[in-house]
């Protein structure tokens, strides 16, 4: 390899290290317990999810990964594949691989997917937009992405708008701002108002991609907007949500916690009045197409699914086996059989992420969409079948999981021993290890990481209901009538 080609390649690619130094230069305005965050990098609630984003970068940093993880561009130059603009199904299959890697590696949501994902859908959609309006959307988002690229910058895609009244649209809501909206219109860019709710991610992102959440008519106009700005842009607030057992992260233990190191964050983050330039203005007021970029964001963020939540299930899975292990029930049938049974619900979840990604297609723009119905079939899984994994976990680990003293009482000289002497499973492990597995496992099923592997595998990337909504749109029921009656000699 050239050497200059070398060093171009090394520049696009960020260190664990640099990343880190370029979250902490920027000055975002976060709000956490009632309190500004002045320093989100060594904060002890924030700073798993800070880790597992940077393992995004460290991967991509090791030979081992670095198929997986990193892209090579036509230019020759080398991107981490989070910010990649899907070119084939191989491409597709491959994100889904990288996720279920990362999802091994931190047992967390490491956040980074929402950006790759929206990245994708904007790509497609303003092409489309400008190919109808002759606006300069497409050339916009292009420059905005390449210096993504350049720069491995991580990026909060977001969608979600708080909403209000559900059965109001968002020009009808007492409140304007319920859905963001362009508030005013300037010869150079645009001022936007508004909220999006459940970002993953935001505190430890370099930029925020804002999409419309729902499609849209002409009296919403002004809610058909999408643009990107720097996280720490004047008038964005970042409110953090808080997280089943999060406080035991400031006790400094790293037994209780259950996951010491990898977390994942969501937040409330709040638009006053942001001033969005025009180059980075990818839709305002085209709303026939909020629809198809939410329908394109939706389906990416579903077939993600079907690569994180297994990742997260491998380890969930292997936790579980040891506790039978630690336990000394391995040997016992129902016990082999449960753990096949979260096996194959597992690879199934897998099975879909696989399919829709193998069965994509090239979009006007070049890039590659997944298949939309298979990525809601995966996705409808999802919303069934890390629970019925997570009951099966909690069926074997027992319920000293939920009752055991804390690591404090562990190590007290005076309730210490007995802690010890009656919390022994099989004499082969210490009651020690036995303790951090089910605290691990406590972690996924009902502690921090519960927020990425269950109620976000219900509700993140839509409800049920939505992908329902989909697969009776997709599913072209007239044609399964016609095989029927064809069979059946009916005309
Ligand atoms: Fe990525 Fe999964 Fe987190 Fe979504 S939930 S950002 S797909 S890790
Ligand atoms: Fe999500």
């Amino acid at each position: 390899m050239r050497e200059g080609l070398e060093r171009e390649i090394a520049m696009a690619l960020m260190t664990g290290e640099q990343y880190v130094e370029s979250i902490r230069n920027l000055h975002m305005n976060i709000w956490l317990f009632g309190e500004k965050v002045e320093n989100s990098v060594d904060n002890p609630i924030l700073r798993p999810s800070l880790n597992s984003v940077r393992a995004t970068y460290d991967l991509a940093q090791e030979e081992e990964y670095r198929d997986l993880m990193t892209v090579v561009l036509d230019n020759g130059e080398r991107i981490n594949r989070f910010t990649n603009i899907h070119r084939s199904t191989e491409d597709l299959v491959n994100k889904v691989k990288m996720q279920r890697l990362l999802g091994q590696k931190t047992a967390s949501c490491f956040q980074r997917c929402v950006g790759m994902d929206a990245m994708n859908a904007v790509f497609s959609t303003t092409y489309e937009v400008d190919q109808k309006y002759g606006t300069p959307y497409h050339a916009n988002f292009r420059k905005f992405l390449e210096m993504v690229q350049s720069r491995d910058y991580t990026v909060d895609g977001a969608m979600t708008d708080p909403k209000g009244d559900r059965s109001l649209p968002p020009h009808k809501q007492a409140d304007p701002d319920l859905y963001l909206h362009v508030v005013e219109q300037r010869e150079d860019g645009i001022v936007v108002c508004g909220a999006k709710a459940h970002q993953t991610g935001i505190v430890n992102s370099h930029e925020v991609l804002v999409m419309p959440t729902i499609a849209m008519g002409e009296a919403d106009k002004d809610y058909a907007v999408s643009f990107a700005v720097p996280t720490d842009t004047e008038g964005i607030t970042i409110i953090v949500g808080r997280q089943s057992c999060d406080t035991r992260k400031k006790e400094r233990t790293t037994i209780d916690v259950g996951n010491s190191v990898y977390g994942g964050m969501e937040a409330l983050v709040v638009f006053d009045h942001v001033f969005v330039p025009n180059d980075r203005i990818f839709l305002n007021g085209e709303y026939d197409f909020a629809g198809m970029l939410v329908e394109r964001f939706a389906g990416y963020h579903r077939q993600s699914y079907g690569g994180c939540k297994v990742g997260v299930g491998d380890v969930l899975i292997g936790a579980t086996a040891l506790a039978a292990d630690f336990n000394g029930v391995q040997k016992a049938s129902h016990v082999k059989d449960k753990l096949i049974e979260m096996t194959h619900l597992n690879e199934t979840l897998y099975s879909c992420g696989i399919a829709c990604s193998a069965q994509g297609t090239k979009t006007a723009s070049g890039n590659y969409m997944i298949d939309l119905l298979l990525a809601n079939v995966c996705k409808q899984n999802v919303t069934r079948f890390p629970y019925e994994i997570t009951r099966l976990a909690e069926d074997i680990a027992g319920g000293l999981m939920v009752t055991a003293p804390s690591e404090a009482d562990m190590n007290s000289p005076e309730v210490g021993p007995m802690v010890k002497k009656y919390l022994q499973g099989t004499s082969a492990v210490s009651m020690e290890d036995r303790l951090k597995i089910f605290r691990l496992i406590e972690n996924m099923t009902l502690g921090t990481a519960a927020v990425g592997y269950r109620t976000e595998s219900m509700h993140g990337a839509g409800s049920p209901q939505a992908q329902r909504i989909v697969i009776s749109r997709q599913c072209d029921m007239n044609g399964k009538k016609e095989l029927a009656k064809k069979l059946a000699h009916i005309d």
